[in-house]
């Protein structure tokens, strides 16, 4: 696969880092998504289309039928058809959208209000023809069951959504355009500006806003990662769902507080970190897509470890987030971040290798060491396979963040010791292999819990 040919990243900052309720990206955060469009569309038809609607009909397909039960994309969808945006949800939502009074779950629909409930929803076909994995079908219905109107959706990955006949939406050129590391990489030569610098202005051209607003709103994302790693660690008790898991991450950081040697204390804190956050997205909290739900504890995990253990402040972590933001819109752009479609070499792989560049970034090193941190990270996940048990996003998802965590600091640290030249391996490479691993990949092992662990830990 060539990148060279592709058009330019147009991906927006807050596009790529949203917030939102756990536990799935692509099967909670997207279908909400998609569940608050068919609302406003709804809105919009005309009023003889309107006056023959009398129910609505969400037909889930693929990975989404597969283990939405899990991930609750039955419960995402109401959520989103009942107007909560996934910004603005509140915290008992999707998981309490039935316990809502009728009047606040409900469509309006030519001055009348649709009820919604799990009647609403099907989990159909695991197997189909339509171009992405996760796909569902929403339908508004008339009296005899036929179909008035209907929207076909496509949850991509990363909480973002398509939908047949979907185009780029319309915005700026970006000042810096690049498809690849390498052409990224030429830009950094030719103006001597840093990964985050390119990143920023691109920000700039591409969505209008200024400099300081964009600074800002990227300051308040990092407050919401910072805040769901405090929640974790404070929190204990039982995951929902059947499998019985146990929150870690107040445990860990009280054994990193009690050891004394630095070492095991400087990886039991990093660990902490990552499972608070990926326990908060498994119970539902609200979390950051970096670059999904499902992998939301790798980056809170290096944030904390850059402000706690190495002091660094608001620009660094700025910088950190910016270079990042670059690693992950490369791999959407040219292979995938949605374990339905790559496996979890997109999620947490993807994740670690953010880290692995935020980290180096943010430490001040150049952008050959940026990209060839992230290059090792995303190396070393390639291939792992997406397999939670019981469709739940916590074994093997809750621990597997505290590795990405873990292979991210180290990949930084191989980085930044050895000389640029001297790397064979570029963040191209890295992409196009598990791009060409993931479409090779067997459907088992892309989020739909019918192979690997998922098969082989059998729950009791
Ligand atoms: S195994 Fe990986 S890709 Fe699959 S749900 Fe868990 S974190 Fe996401």
């Amino acid at each position: 696969m060539s990148t060279a040919k592709r058009p330019p990243i147009t991906t927006s900052l807050f596009e790529f880092f949203k917030s939102g309720p756990g536990p799935s990206s692509s099967h909670t955060i997207g279908p909400m998504a998609a569940g608050v469009d068919f609302r406003d569309r709804l809105g919009k038809l005309p009023p003889a289309t309107a006056a023959g609607g009398v129910d609505i009909r969400v037909r889930l397909l693929g990975s989404l039928s597969a283990t939405g039960q899990g991930h609750g994309t039955d419960k995402a969808v109401l959520t989103g058809l009942a107007g909560f945006t996934p910004a603005d949800c509140p915290p008992s939502l999707p998981r309490g959208i039935l316990e809502l009074p009728p009047e606040k779950r409900c469509v309006p629909l030519g001055g009348r209000s649709l009820e919604l409930g799990m009647r609403n929803i099907v989990f159909d076909s695991i197997d189909h023809d339509y171009p992405f994995s996760n796909t569902l079908i929403c339908e508004l219905l008339d009296s005899s069951g036929g179909v008035l109107f209907e929207m076909v959706y496509f949850s991509v990955g990363g909480g973002f959504i398509q939908w047949e006949g979907w185009t780029h939406p319309l915005r700026g050129e970006p000042v810096y355009p690049y498809a690849s590391t390498a052409e990224l990489q030429a830009h950094v030569e030719e103006t001597g500006l840093t990964i985050a610098q390119i990143v920023l202005h691109n920000e700039m051209a591409i969505t209008g806003a200024g400099r300081r607003d964009i600074l800002e709103k990227l300051d308040g994302v990092v407050d919401i990662m910072r805040r769901a790693v405090d929640r974790g660690i404070a929190a204990s008790g039982l995951l929902p769902g059947t499998l019985h898991v146990h929150r870690k991450a107040g445990d860990l950081a009280r054994q990193a507080e009690a050891e004394s040697d630095p070492l095991i204390r400087f990886m039991l804190h990093l660990n902490a970190y990552a499972f608070a956050v990926s326990e908060e997205n498994a119970a539902g909290g609200i979390i950051v897509t970096t670059p999904t739900c499902g992998s939301a504890g790798v980056m809170p995990a290096v944030l904390r470890l850059l402000e706690r253990h190495f002091s660094l402040g608001p620009e660094a972590i700025q910088n950190g987030m910016l270079a990042a933001a670059a690693i992950g819109f490369l791999a959407k752009h040219n292979a995938g971040i949605a374990g339905a479609e790559v496996g979890c070499q997109g999620e947490i792989g993807v994740a670690s290798a953010m880290g692995a560049a935020m980290l180096a970034q943010a430490r001040g090193f150049p952008a050959r060491i940026v990209e060839n941190a992230a290059e090792i990270a995303l190396e070393h996940h390639l291939g792992l396979t997406c397999d939670p048990v019981g469709g739940y996003v916590q074994i093997p998802c809750i621990e597997r963040n505290a590795m990405g965590a873990l292979k991210a600091y180290n990949a930084s640290l191989v980085a930044a010791a050895e000389d640029v030249k001297k790397h064979r391996v570029t963040l191209d490479m890295a992409i196009e292999a598990m791009g060409e691993t993931g479409r090779d990949m067997n459907s088992k092992y892309k989020e739909t819990s019918r192979g690997g662990l998922a098969v082989a830990m059998v729950e009791c």
